[in-house]
């Protein structure tokens, strides 16, 4: 019997202005017995075809493949990888000497909700973040090697922490195809610290990308503070600037250790770079006004709408810890990367700062995720990273 998954009346709506996502409020009924994970059809109430995607159990219960009626197989994988992949050649980010590191699947933004693939020189580093993409992965591998050729020699497979936590599948981390290479990760020609095997995420923050590469420019002469620096991308974006002294700082030791090898493989013997291993806000309350360029990048305070008022303070107060203590006329980068708090949200949380900073603070720019983190016009909650560049008066 086919896999089908028939909705309430009306519920089709999102689906006709293609939003990628059912929730399981909206089914009346499922048929077929589906696993969790299986390629199911979806039916309006009225009995029309309407999707295919991905069945999981919980709030998000179908993740769509595809709005046309057409097979999830290894030809489907292929020709989406192939768009994703002539989208990050379009954007010059495939074919560059002193550049190997890209987003080439960003879920939703490329279609295929669930499923993350970053690319380090000749490494694929592929997530799964829903049980279909973690069943499928076998063939979305051999897809992939198809897209890539050569320019790939090994598929680290890494969805341990990222698929949902109660899915009763075999969720171990490893190599699913060829093996470790020796290249050097670079991103603009900088060589990059990046451990996909125990790092965060898929090894690195390679949506901060961009931003860093606008903070190099405003580096020069100025003493800086990467508070949140994980590998520290942002510190050696502002040693290659001109500054005059950078401080990294995060909870974890690991990270630290990390950005100071980073920084003596970029500039070794380089005194301007100093390392702690600290909690931000301690830190925050303990510093001297010394800094005149602030970096602010934490992680997700909010992972769920729940958390959300929370977050908000949270952002509130570290914002304005930094503010407080920001030396005249310097310059803070600001990000919020929670995907449930807004542009708005953000902007509100970080003008209460300056307020009860007492701080005059203009804007400078409106930063966001760089172009291969796509967002997809019907999924909003794609935009995800919202960043500020500020003068503090
Ligand atoms: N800016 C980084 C990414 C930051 S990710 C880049 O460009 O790569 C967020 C980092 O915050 C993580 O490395 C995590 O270890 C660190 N972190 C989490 N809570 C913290 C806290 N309370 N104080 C300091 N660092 C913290």
């Amino acid at each position: 019997m086919q896999k089908r998954v028939i909705l309430k009346k009306g519920k089709e709506e999102s689906l006709l202005r293609f939003h990628p996502w059912i929730f399981s409020g909206a089914i009346a009924s499922i048929e077929g017995s589906p696993e969790e994970g299986d390629v199911v059809d979806v039916y309006t109430h009225e009995g029309k075809w309407i999707a295919v995607g991905h069945i999981q159990v919980g709030s998000i219960a179908v993740r769509v493949l595809s709005f046309k009626q057409e097979a999830i197989d290894e030809r489907f994988w292929l020709k989406r990888l192939t768009v994703a992949y002539e989208l990050r050649r379009s954007l010059g980010l495939t074919d560059r000497k002193d550049h190997n590191i890209f987003r080439l699947v960003h879920g939703e933004g490329d279609n295929l909700p669930g499923l993350v693939i970053d690319i380090y020189g000749h490494t694929a580093v592929m997530q799964a973040h829903s049980v279909g993409m973690h069943m499928d992965r076998m063939a979305i591998a051999k897809a992939l090697q198809k897209v890539m050729g050569s320019a790939i020699t090994g598929i680290y497979y890494k969805s341990e922490t990222t698929l949902p936590f109660k899915a009763d599948v075999d969720r171990g981390n490893g190599y699913i195809a060829g093996g470790p290479s020796d290249d050097t990760p670079l991103e603009y020609g900088m060589k990059m610290p990046v451990d996909w095997i125990s790092g965060q995420k898929t090894g690195l923050f390679i949506d901060q990308r961009e931003n860093r590469a606008l903070l190099e420019k405003y580096s020069k002469d100025r003493s800086v503070l990467n508070m949140f620096c994980y590998t520290g991308g942002f510190s050696l974006a502002a040693l290659r600037g001109g500054a005059k002294l950078v401080h990294s700082v995060d909870s974890s030791a690991r990270a630290i250790e990390l950005t100071a090898g980073g920084v003596e493989d970029n500039f070794p013997g380089d005194t301007r770079h100093a390392a702690f291993a600290e909690d931000a806000f301690k830190y925050l309350d303990r510093m001297d006004p010394v800094y005149d360029l602030i970096i602010l990048d934490p992680p997700a305070f909010a992972k769920h709408k729940d958390a959300l008022k929370h977050a908000l303070i949270g952002y509130r107060r570290l914002n304005q810890k930094a503010m407080e203590k920001i030396l005249p006329g310097g310059i803070m980068f600001t990000f919020s990367c929670s995907q449930v708090v807004t542009k708005d949200q953000f902007r509100m949380a970080v003008f209460t700062a300056a307020a009860q900073a007492g701080r005059s603070v203009k804007i400078l720019y409106q930063l966001h995720q760089p172009a291969d983190h796509p967002v997809n016009i019907f999924h909003p909650e794609g935009e995800y990273l919202k960043g500020l560049v500020l003068q503090v008066e």
